[in-house]
Order: C-alpha cells, then sequence, then structure tokens
C-alpha cells in the first residue's frame, strides 16, 4: 500500500524511535523525581528535547511548554489566554481555514465568554485577506489567531506580515504551526509570534505529544488548562510522558537540520506526481495555491463528475489519501476549507488530498499514478 497521507500523520523516523525507546527500558525514571538518578537523567533527556523544539522555532527552551499535541495547544492557547484576561478587547480574529480544533473552541468561547469571533476571509488560494485584517485588527482585538500551513491545501500564511499588524493593534498573535515545519522555517522573534502550537506526528515524532510556545511576557497571562502538581511551569500539570518528550525533540533536529534539502526533494516528487496526473486524466483541477507558498508534500485535486469517497474506496487497500470532509452524524459534510476557497458543494465533494513526505519515493509516486488513472477511468466509464 502507499503512503499518501502524510498530513494526516507521519511515520515515526527511525531516528527517532531509536533516540526514545531506552526511556522506555532502561531509562524509565520519572524526570520530575529530583532525588535520585533515574530521575536526573530523564530530566536531562527532557531538556535536550526541549531545546531542540526551541531551536527549531528561534525561541528558548524556557518557553516551550510539552502537551498532548497539537489539540491540546490550541485549546491551552485560547482558553487559557481568554479565561486569564480582563481587559477591554472583545474580538478574536481567525482564518476562514482553521482546522477543526480552533473553531470549536472558538464556539465554545462565544458561548462561555462574551467575545466575538471574527473569520477574516480568505482569497482563492487561502491567503488571508491582509489588507482586511490591517483595517480591522484595532485596540478591540484580543488574539489573532492563523494557521501557519494549512492542513488541507497547504497554503502556507505570510506570518511576517500578520505579526506586524498584530503588534501594531496590541493584539496577541497565535498561530497554529502543526503543519509547518516542514513547509517553511519558523521564527517566532522574526514575526512577532507571542503562542505557537505544535504537534509531533506530523513530524515524524511519536504520537500523543506536542507543544506550545509561550513568549516568556506571554506566561505571565495565561492560566493552565490542565491543573497538577506545578509541572512546567505551572502551565501544564501532569507528569511528563519522557520517552515522547525526548522523540519530538529527535524530530525537531531531524526536521530542521534536513529543512532545505528535504523542502526541495519533496516538492520536486510532489510536482512529478502532479504533472503525471495531469497529463493521463483530462479534466482535473488543482485547488489551492501554486508551488512556491505551498507546504511540499501538498496536492489537492478536484475530479470533477466524481465522487471523493467513492474513488478513495476504489483506491483501497492500495493508495492511503484523504477527503477533507467530516462526516458527523451519518451526513458526509464537504470540507469547510475548500468551501472558504470558493470551491462549491460539489466541487468540495469531488476533492481529494494526497500529501508526500520524508519516505515517498519516485517508484511509489509513479505506481500512484497507474493506479489513480485506473480508478477514475473505472469511476467515469460506470
Ligand atoms: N492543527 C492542524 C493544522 C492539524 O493539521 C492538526 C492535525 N490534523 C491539528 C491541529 C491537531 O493536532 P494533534 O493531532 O497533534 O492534536
Amino acid at each position: 500500500s502507499i503512503y499518501l497521507d502524510y498530513q494526516a500523520t507521519t511515520p515515526t523516523d527511525p531516528k527517532v524511535l531509536a533516540e526514545l525507546t531506552p526511556y522506555y527500558a532502561a531509562s524509565f525514571g520519572n524526570p520530575h523525581s529530583a532525588e535520585h538518578w533515574f530521575g536526573w537523567q530523564a530530566a536531562k533527556a527532557v531538556e535536550t528535547a526541549r531545546q531542540r523544539i526551541a531551536q527549531l522555532i528561534n525561541a528558548d527552551s524556557d518557553e516551550i511548554v510539552f502537551t498532548s499535541g497539537a489539540t491540546e495547544s490550541n485549546n491551552l492557547a485560547l482558553l487559557g489566554l481568554v479565561e486569564h484576561y480582563t481587559g477591554p478587547r472583545k474580538k478574536i480574529f481567525i482564518s476562514s481555514i482553521e482546522h477543526k480544533s480552533i473553531l470549536s473552541i472558538c464556539h465554545k468561547l462565544e458561548k462561555k465568554f462574551s467575545l466575538e469571533v471574527v473569520k477574516i476571509p480568505v482569497d482563492n488560494n487561502g491567503f488571508i485577506d491582509i489588507e482586511w485584517l490591517s483595517n480591522n485588527a484595532n485596540e478591540d482585538t484580543f488574539i489573532i489567531s492563523i494557521i501557519a500551513v494549512n492542513n488541507e491545501i497547504g497554503t502556507v500564511q505570510n506570518l511576517d506580515v500578520i505579526g506586524k499588524i498584530a503588534r501594531k493593534s496590541g493584539a496577541i498573535f497565535h498561530s497554529d504551526a502543526s503543519q509547518a515545519p516542514q513547509a517553511m522555517e519558523i521564527d517566532v522573534l522574526r514575526s512577532g509570534i507571542d503562542i505557537l502550537s505544535l504537534s509531533s506526528h506530523k513530524i515524524y515524532g511519536p504520537k500523543g505529544i506536542g507543544a506550545i510556545y509561550i513568549s516568556r511576557e506571554l506566561q505571565k497571562h495565561i492560566e493552565p488548562i490542565i491543573y497538577g502538581g506545578g509541572q512546567e511551569n505551572g502551565l501544564r500539570g501532569g507528569t511528563l510522558p519522557a520517552p515522547l518528550c525526548v522523540g519530538m525533540g529527535m524530530a525537531a533536529k531531524l526536521i530542521k537540520e534536513h529543512f532545505t534539502c528535504e523542502n526541495q526533494s519533496i516538492a520536486s516528487l510532489r510536482n512529478l506526481f502532479f504533472e503525471m496526473l495531469q497529463a493521463r486524466i483530462n479534466d482535473i483541477n488543482l485547488n489551492g495555491p501554486s508551488w512556491p507558498r505551498r507546504h511540499p508534500g501538498n496536492i489537492n485535486l478536484c475530479f470533477p463528475g466524481i465522487n471523493a469517497q467513492d474513488l478513495i474506496a476504489v483506491l483501497q487497500p492500495r493508495i492511503a489519501a484523504s477527503s477533507g470532509s467530516a462526516c458527523s452524524s451519518g451526513i458526509v459534510e464537504p470540507s469547510h476549507v475548500l468551501r472558504a476557497i470558493g470551491c462549491s458543494h460539489e466541487e468540495a465533494q469531488s476533492s481529494i488530498r494526497f500529501s508526500l513526505g520524508r519516505m515517498s519515493t519516485r517508484q511509489e509516486v509513479e505506481e500512484a499514478v497507474e493506479i489513480i488513472v485506473d480508478g477514475v477511468t473505472k469511476l467515469r466509464r460506470s
């Protein structure tokens, strides 16, 4: 089976696995046990991991808090800031192509607090309307939260520009950067990011762990959402899973080290994949931006006249890909991201995301093209 769903999750890199395994075995200590060697050894490894994550985004290690994943990081960012806040600002700006986790937190914030969540319009490639933001961000804006790299269409936002607008208006700038490390160099200082969410399993690290960068200044202005024994500077209670922390640290180190080379090689495979499909299948359309400002592994295609779910089913078990649709209570909802960039309901339901990554090969791409051509031909004939 050919795995083309790297944006859903990545395989754990063997180097990550090798680095973390000892912390499930001989070095099993609790990193918070401060009185003996087992604890010290685990704590030291966790701190190295924290440093590696900090280096990935140009932060200091005391600004990194471990969480269970980007979903929790997003919860901590928005809920934690809102719960602490007593000032007059009343609005949260998000893009209309945020991940479901941000959307559902915002839904709760609107209901529970007297806050207004405003969606910044995006163009038909998913780029937020900078002029709109610049005209609308003001002393009433509490948080601006923007997904750095979109998980469905790969749009890479211009964080530097958004950061400047946030600064000018005095708003806090949060970014969900779960998909970003493979697509862009993140620099929280240069981009003026105050708080940023990361996920380990999107960067070849273990599942069940993530991190959040909270600038030193902002740490005084946020409430935890998980209370416990004062771990993580009081910002997130609970014993740290040392093996997972170590794994995420290694994953961060590897993705930073190989960024330039890997970004280019994945992008050229992706481009080849697209060109081959275009040459073999009539009438396919690319959803989302052209290459330079797009995640290197992402390709989102509309196959007019074909139902995405049918195509994915026909590709089983040979190709793993996904439709952005969400199935809630038996009704398939077309992707809100595709709808936001102007796709019709039908176009959205005919679209599939393929995503390539570190372990993808040319041979896989060539085989996948044959299988997809076959599947499309079959469905268009029937
Ligand atoms: N944000 C984005 C953009 C994502 O792609 C994902 C994963 N689909 C998440 C948040 C949630 O991350 P996690 O699985 O680590 O909770």
